[in-house]
């Protein structure tokens, strides 16, 4: 099975050669302990760094041009780590993540519901099959996702990326949405229409993000050990600390805008607040310091 490619993932071998030679984690650990990747162990990740210059909108482009950059390039990394769970594997012939390893969508004991308060009635490789076909449709919508709005003269950012040495990233400016005028958040005002976006532009983002972070918890809580773990013990591939990598990048940028809720993020929680205490989730996202308020 081919792992991430370099291209499509956090390409770094830190943390990977030494973790290469570590015991595989016990599938039949007692019940009392955390799962694997709940563990400070396992909390690595590949790439060393602070990851708040590629979540800080910089100085010169807009909070909604910002916002629609990150779901976009979040998006696209999501879908690299899909890709690991979509690979069919060689002894079974079937997708790693199948209806029958995955008849439900769920995250551990975690299991969501549709509309009618029922558990979603498809399995989990069907749903996220929908999310990445809804998202793509999302961030392709013009309507939704005006990337050529007023005002905007590029819509690729030179933020680097999560596979640029620190000392090539560009030095983002700190957030600015905190300068905003307040009537931009006041009546009839809303994050980017001024740049042209939808009036739901803010909540279509939250959307997007929601949706991301219940495919990042399926993975973690169903397919950590295969593939990632198993990847990781490849000098050719990448595996859970590059997952960890596209996590806590995801999880920051959340942070950093209030685009998911405690009560979304509760089957990840743990890991998150490792990830708050090592300070992997740099402490300006974690304190929320540019936490948006929409409008009521
Ligand atoms: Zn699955």
């Amino acid at each position: 099975m081919a792992g991430l490619s370099p291209s499509q993932s956090f390409g770094s071998s830190t943390g990977l050669q030494s973790d290469s030679t570590a015991p595989p984690p016990d599938a039949q650990a007692p019940a009392e302990q955390p799962k694997y990747f709940f563990r400070e162990k396992y909390a690595k990740l590949g790439v060393k760094g602070n990851f708040m210059p590629l979540a800080a909108q910089p100085i010169n482009i807009g909070l909604a041009d910002w916002l629609a950059h990150q779901t976009v390039e979040n998006y696209r990394l999501v879908s690299s780590i899909v890709a690991c769970i979509q690979e069919t594997d060689q002894g079974t012939g079937k997708p790693i993540c199948n209806p029958e390893s995955c008849p439900k969508m769920t995250a551990g004991s975690y299991i969501w519901l549709d509309n009618n308060r029922r558990p979603v009635a498809v399995s989990a490789s069907q749903y996220i099959s929908l999310v990445q076909r809804w998202l793509n449709a999302k961030v392709h919508d013009p309507k939704a996702f005006p990337t050529d709005a007023p005002g905007t003269t590029s819509t690729t950012y030179a933020s680097g990326s999560v596979t640029t040495p620190a000392s090539e990233t560009p030095i983002a400016a700190g957030p600015t949405n905190l300068n905003a005028p307040l009537s931009q958040l006041a009546g009839k005002d809303w994050i980017g229409r001024d740049a042209g976006f939808p009036e739901s532009f803010y909540n279509d983002c939250r959307t997007c993000f929601r949706q991301m972070f219940r495919i990042y918890a399926h993975i973690y809580h169903s397919h950590w050990i295969d593939p990632f773990w198993n990847l990781s013990s490849s000098s050719t591939s990448q595996g859970w600390t590059d997952l960890n990598s596209c996590f806590v990048h995801f999880c920051t940028v959340a942070k950093l805008y209030g685009l998911l809720t405690e009560k979304d993020v509760e089957p990840m929680q743990p890991l998150i607040d490792l990830w708050i205490a090592n300070g992997s989730i740099p402490p300006a996202a974690a304190n929320e310091e540019s936490k948006i308020k929409p409008p009521q």
